[in-house]
């Protein structure tokens, strides 16, 4: 059944000029499409952990699957108790989300609307624009510098219809990042009416020293929100878990909106396990400064550029990006185009294992124009 009706022009007004998120390929996608069986496919498009789950998340899911008709414990009671134990906080500091994203998403739909403004840098996280535009709020995006954040030209970029500003720290899809004393500095520049969203999504991973210590900052600076994810080093990604850390008061704004069982029976479970699964977290943080010393030994030894990570993923430039990536898919490797980033000569190369990243190499010297 088709309709004359225009929904998209029915959409609320941000809807309308809404672009969708591109996720990474499914590794079962360009299987069928290429007629492979998925084990031979390598996928590097999503900072995935390459590690596979935590034993012990798989042997806390299976308790947790005989309750599946129950609803979850919408609270997250027991799960905000251990975060609160793990940080020295309180369970009020803390709001549980379906991913990270979730939550990025609860905050723009708490402080974000038409008249409003949101601030981030170029080449920051997509999802900063998608949660502005579905608002309403207009967008501030300041220029980067070698790729990364310009934290003073952000902070001066805020203005008085400035409501939110997310900063990415490592940045995703660039891996750029910036030290504890410039993040002071940024946030005694910002009005403590402006939210800040530090969004920590790859923090586990950074070995620089000076990261930033973001936690000490909460209770000089009220209007820090602090974003972290299970997604990732936690190797989480399929069951959705991410969790702010903030001032109670901006907890309660956001519990206000938040569907009440956002975060599923399993995803709350399996939480529990992977934050007391210390050696998963240390074997996952070797794995991978390996794997980032083998794929930029790899870079440098094919001539390639890359911008430094801190994160579980890489950027590698080439030209003509797009028609490699095309040939690397011909080889079963997925990677991530940046087009949509506007860094069309970039790929973006999550770290794998040795072997995956091994796999990487070779497809890549091979589909490289001479
Ligand atoms: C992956 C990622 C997230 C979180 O993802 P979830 O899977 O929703 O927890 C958040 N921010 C950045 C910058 C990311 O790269």
């Amino acid at each position: 059944m088709t309709s004359t009706t225009n929904f998209l022009e029915l959409a609320n007004k941000g809807i309308q000029g809404l672009q969708p998120y591109e996720p990474g390929k499914p590794i079962e996608t360009l299987a069928r499409e290429l007629n492979l069986n998925p084990d031979e496919i390598v996928k590097l498009a999503s900072n995935e952990n390459p590690l596979g789950a935590s034993p012990k998340v798989l042997t806390a899911i299976q308790a947790a699957a005989q309750e599946l008709t129950r609803y979850p414990d919408g609270s997250g009671h027991r799960l905000k108790a251990a975060l609160a134990a793990k940080y020295q906080l309180q369970p009020e500091n803390f709001t549980l989300g379906n991913g990270s994203n979730d939550l990025l998403d609860l905050i723009g739909r708490c402080w974000l609307e038409a008249g409003r403004n949101a601030v981030y840098s170029q080449y920051a996280f997509a999802v900063y624009p998608i949660t502005t535009q579905a608002q309403g709020a207009e967008h501030k995006q300041v220029a980067a510098v070698n790729w990364g954040h310009n934290l003073a030209a952000m902070a001066e970029a805020v203005d008085a219809a400035t409501s939110v500003v997310f900063l990415a720290n490592p940045n995703n899809p660039t891996g750029t990042s910036f030290s504890h004393n410039e993040l002071v500095t940024f946030l005694q520049q910002v009005p403590s009416r402006v939210l800040v969203v530090l969004d920590e999504a790859y923090t586990e991973f950074v070995t620089r020293d000076d990261h930033p210590k973001a936690l000490e900052l909460l209770a000089e600076y009220p209007n820090l929100i602090i974003c972290r994810t299970l997604a990732k080093a936690y190797g989480l990604a399929g069951l959705r878990l991410g969790y702010a850390i903030s001032s109670p008061e901006i907890a309660e704004v956001l519990n206000r909106i938040r569907q009440p069982f956002n975060v599923n029976s399993l995803a709350l479970e399996a939480g529990l396990a992977a934050l007391e699964d210390r050696d998963y977290l240390e074997q996952t943080v070797a794995l991978n400064n390996r794997g980032k010393q083998q794929l930029e030994a790899a870079f440098n030894q094919l001539g390639l550029n890359f911008i430094p990570s801190q994160g579980n993923f890489i950027c590698v430039e080439i030209e003509n990006a797009a028609q490699v990536n095309t040939g690397l898919l011909t080889k079963g490797v997925i990677v991530r185009p940046l087009a949509g980033y506007q860094m069309p000569n970039h790929l973006r190369v999550s770290i794998g294992t040795e072997a995956e990243n091994a796999r990487f190499i070779e497809a890549l010297t091979q589909v490289l124009p001479d």
